[in-house]
């Protein structure tokens, strides 16, 4: 669809009855027949389609695959104009999904990132950003991540105060649900030791005093004082740019913004005008942001778009986070007795945002990391669907992360695509003690729900995780962390389970799979080629397996 189509599109979706839902990826095409622009040869490819798991080549033409099968029979399309490409060596797998990333999240464009491995290298890059700061404007930290430090402690608002004590500093953890915050900042917020907690959030204290950190709502207040920096329209479009090439390079051809705004979706639309967007965006708007009563009052619902940029699920947040040890849970964190996480939303709450959601033709996406979050968002979820008719319409429940028997049951029961942290075993090895060898086994079940029979969906929740797909394999499959330490090896899933996981699976949680997450004719020239075969090199060696080349819709967006 060209740029004037699309715009004349969806200013014609004002017109539609409320409710109406236009299938996603919109251009389903049959076959295409002729010459091929692209001809990949001599490699191993990874199907993904029962038919012929294993091809040797492809022929691709426009967005579409033309062929999948043996040199000779894709070599059939190729004239003096296509491009060959030698794949001898090269495993070709479709190219990776994630169903729950934001990638806008970090906006390095207006704040300092801090994903350093010092307290003291966090000081100093917050004291230079605050030395182009104007007076009274707030300086933002990103990226920051309380494990990681060689102080082994976290920030907290004396380090910052030492950096910085004449401006507001906030600097947020990559989680997204908490924040350390200095002295100016909670003056400004008129928020001092005697200050209660707000529903679903808290200012953390010791011996009386703030130690800087607040979760969850209790960042609410600081966002209301002081002057935020504004991207423009343009620095949004940069960061779409930039944020999927990222992306493209690790063999990513789709992805999700698991909340998005009205700015968010502005930067993908633009970046996708421009020709810079580099893998196609599943876009779940806030639960709570404008952008979501404007698509319900122009009668958008999920499924509209194409397959480039398309609405999802609607997302809401019912309790903490599994990085930030902030997750509701039954029973409480490891030698932290009183603990048993935070609820941002109340039963009623969920309910009344499925009603709303479901009455306007959107899915609804609600994460939920603890036992007690899910089984909430599962009673909303359970009471929609006694009075639905007709196909599954494949709610989400994002994160989904510490799960039981009798959770697992109601998931499958209720047609429930789950989406939990494939690369946090790997990545976060770190914060696992606090929650303990036993809850480990029951956290990011990825064999308990295969084992199932759920469509469990990959999903990095980038910023919060990384999203690099090959860690990702590496990390469900040995459920080792970088520094050796096994997590529950009893959710291990194989090479081929992992890869399905985030092809075939990613296509189905964003209800995409006639069109891509397999390689087949017809289908959308969506893969990546890798250096050596995953299901051959030592599990513990995944994550080094380079991504060579990465193919979008007939387009190469990485090449190494
Ligand atoms: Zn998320």
């Amino acid at each position: 669809m060209t740029t004037t189509d699309r715009r004349r599109f969806l200013q014609g979706a004002a017109a539609l009855p409320a409710g109406f839902a236009l299938a996603s990826g919109a251009s389903r095409a049959a076959t295409p027949a002729g010459r091929a622009d692209l001809v990949v040869t001599g490699a191993t490819i990874l199907t993904m389609s029962p038919a012929e798991p294993v091809a040797q080549a492809l022929a691709v033409r426009g967005d579409r695959l033309l062929a999948v099968g043996r040199d000779e029979d894709c070599l059939a399309y190729a004239d003096r104009g296509t491009r060959v490409i030698d794949g001898r060596g090269l495993t070709v797998t479709p190219g990776f999904i994630d169903a729950h990333s934001h990638p806008l999240l970090a906006q390095e464009a207006i704040g300092v990132n801090v994903n350093l491995r010092s307290i003291r290298d966090v000081q100093q890059a917050l004291a230079r950003k605050a030395a182009e700061t104007p007076p009274g404007h707030w300086v933002r930290g990103v990226m920051y991540d309380d494990t990681k430090f060689v102080e082994e402690r976290p920030l907290d608002r004396r380090d910052i105060d030492a950096a910085v004590a004449d401006r507001p500093v906030i600097v947020r953890h990559r989680g997204g649900h908490t924040a350390v915050v200095n002295s100016k900042a909670f003056e400004l917020a008129g928020v001092g030791p005697d200050t209660p907690d707000p529903f679903g959030g808290r200012y953390f204290r010791e011996n009386g005093e703030l130690t800087g950190k607040v979760a969850e709502h209790a960042m609410d207040v600081f966002f209301e004082v002081g002057t935020w920096p504004v991207m423009d329209r343009d620095t949004w479009r940069v960061s779409a740019a930039i944020a999927t090439r990222d992306m493209a390079k690790q063999g990513i051809t789709s992805t999700t913004d698991a909340y998005g705004s009205r700015d968010e979706f502005l930067a993908y639309r633009d970046a996708y005008d421009a020709g810079e967007l580099s893998c196609r965006i599943a876009f779940m708007p806030g639960g709570n942001s404008e952008m979501f009563a404007a698509l319900k009052e122009a009668g958008i619902a999920s499924g509209f778009g194409d397959a480039m940029l398309s609405i999802g699920a609607v997302k809401y947040s019912a309790d903490g986070s599994a990085s930030e040890r902030t997750m509701s849970m039954s029973t409480p964190y490891a030698g932290d007795p009183d603990n048993y996480g935070i609820l941002t939303m109340t039963q009623e709450q969920i309910d009344e945002a499925v009603d709303d959601a479901v009455a306007h033709g959107f899915r609804v996406g609600i994460h939920a990391n603890g036992d007690v979050a899910i089984d909430r968002v599962l009673k909303a979820y359970e009471r929609v669907l006694a009075d639905h008719d007709g196909p599954n319409p494949r709610h989400r429940i994002e994160h989904c992360s510490l799960v039981n028997d009798e959770l697992l049951r109601r998931i499958k029961a209720a047609g429930v695509v789950p989406t939990p942290f494939y690369t946090y075993i790997y990545y976060h090895g770190e914060k696992w003690s606090a929650y303990g060898d036993e809850k480990m086994r029951s956290m990011f079940a990825h064999r308990s729900f295969l084992d199932h029979g759920i469509p469990v969906a990959p999903a990095s929740d980038f910023t919060p995780g990384p999203y690099e797909p090959m860690m990702a394999i590496q990390s469900m499959v040995t459920r080792t962390d970088s520094r050796g330490r096994i997590w529950g090896p009893n959710q291990r899933v194989t090479v081929d389970e992992a890869l399905r996981i985030c092809t075939v699976h990613g296509a189905y949680a964003s209800f995409e799979e006639d069109v891509k997450g397999s390689l087949e004719p017809g289908k959308l020239a969506d893969f990546a080629m890798l250096g050596a075969d995953p299901r051959r090199v030592d599990p513990l060696a995944l994550i080094d397996v380079p991504v060579v080349r990465t193919v979008m819709g007939g387009r190469v967006t990485h090449e190494a």
